[in-house]
């Protein structure tokens, strides 16, 4: 299968940047896929896991917490606000995570900003929890 330029940043720096022939992740959307000879495209990334099909057949599978996407004259860019590929997700730190925003959303009383914030640190825990697989 035909490949691509991928190359996939956060604001700490490159985490990929080889071929691929497809990498698959959450927008704002939904669930998109990228192949070789997609059209000029943007878009913002929403929170969930990603794949990245490598030319080998390989797949590495990494959780993405937002960011954007593009795919300008064939290069396809990630710019995430966090990455984490599988082995490196802490599953301790998510679940550590995932409980204190759960005590905060049950002790109640909570302005609509300490809510939203709660909220996401849950869905981000979930995320990164789901895509660890342990
Ligand atoms: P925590 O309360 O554990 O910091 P969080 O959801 O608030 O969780 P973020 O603000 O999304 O954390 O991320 C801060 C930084 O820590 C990012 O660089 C992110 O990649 C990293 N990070 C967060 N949680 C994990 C995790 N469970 N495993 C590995 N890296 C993580």
């Amino acid at each position: 299968m035909k490949t691509f330029p991928l190359k996939i940043g956060t604001p700490d720096g490159l985490l990929f940047d080889g071929e691929a022939e497809r990498i698959i992740c959450r927008a704002i959307t939904g669930d998109l896929a990228i192949l070789a000879g997609h059209v000029n495209f943007c878009t913002a990334l929403g929170m969930g896991k990603a794949e990245v099909v490598l030319p080998d057949g390989q797949r590495r599978t990494a959780a993405c917490i937002g960011g954007m996407l593009s795919v300008m004259d064939g290069t396809c860019r990630v710019l995430a606000t966090t990455w984490e590929w599988q082995d490196d997700i802490d599953i301790d730190r998510a679940r550590e995570a995932k409980s204190r925003a759960e005590e905060i959303l049950a002790k109640g009383g909570l302005t609509d900003q300490e809510y939203a914030a709660a909220e996401a640190k849950l869905r981000r825990s979930l995320v990164r929890i789901g895509v660890s697989g342990r």
